[in-house]
């Protein structure tokens, strides 16, 4: 599901999927020219994304102009979000390599569907700048590999994610991931997200 959303104003907000807010130059000026031809301005999400705002009549053109340099629009609603990843190996406090292993995780799991919204934070440090366990599904690098919380998320009641695993390999966050997800689907019931199956069934089912 395509994260477009009306607002107040009478602009129509599309979510350009920017996976861990990785753009290109000519992806940037291509961004800069739909925004000029929409409303002239554009907002940067904390989910590390783009917002163009637009007239509704126009969304097909902006779908078709991020095409044009390898960009869609972003999921939203009921799907696993684009994946946030930090500076990574660019940051010098790094221990994993966050920005390239949230990479590899959004190509993989970004815009599958789900019960409720999904999201998957990646920090390649302790010092977190992602705020892995605010999210669903949140990693934070250490030098033996990555330690794995569930269950976070923001919004009204705001839940910190609890840890379930340390001294994941990059290589293989993948699979946990799916391992999370089925455990998550065969628990959950109705539109819940991770974080009240966490609440009502307790973090054990997911270690
Ligand atoms: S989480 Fe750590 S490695 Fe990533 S940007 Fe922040 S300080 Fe750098």
């Amino acid at each position: 599901m395509d994260c477009v959303i009306k607002q107040t104003n009478g602009t129509t907000a599309v979510a350009v999927a920017t996976p861990a807010g990785l753009v290109t130059g000519e992806q940037l000026a291509k961004i800069a020219e739909l925004v000029k031809q929409g409303a002239g301005l554009a907002k940067f999400t904390t989910g590390q994304r783009i917002v163009i705002l637009t007239g509704a009549d126009q969304v097909q053109a902006v779908r078709d102009g991020l095409a044009e340099v390898g960009l869609s629009i972003g999921p939203g609603g009921k799907t696993i979000r684009n994946v946030k990843g930090c500076a990574g190996s660019l940051c010098r406090y790094s221990a994993q390599d966050g920005l390239q292993d949230a990479l590899a995780l959004d190509k993989i799991f970004a815009g599958r569907s789900m019960p409720a919204a999904l999201k998957i934070a990646v920090s390649g440090c302790p010092r977190n700048c992602m705020e892995s366990q605010s999210n669903d599904i949140g990693f934070v690098g250490t030098p033996s590999g990555y330690k794995v919380y569930v269950g976070g998320r923001g919004g009204r009641k705001q839940v910190l994610g609890q840890l379930i695993r340390e001294g994941v390999k990059p290589e293989d966050l993948p699979a946990l991931v799916e391992e999370i997800i089925a455990k998550y689907l065969s628990a959950t019931k109705g539109k819940e997200r991770i974080s009240h199956v966490v609440e009502k069934q307790g973090v054990e089912i997911f270690k």
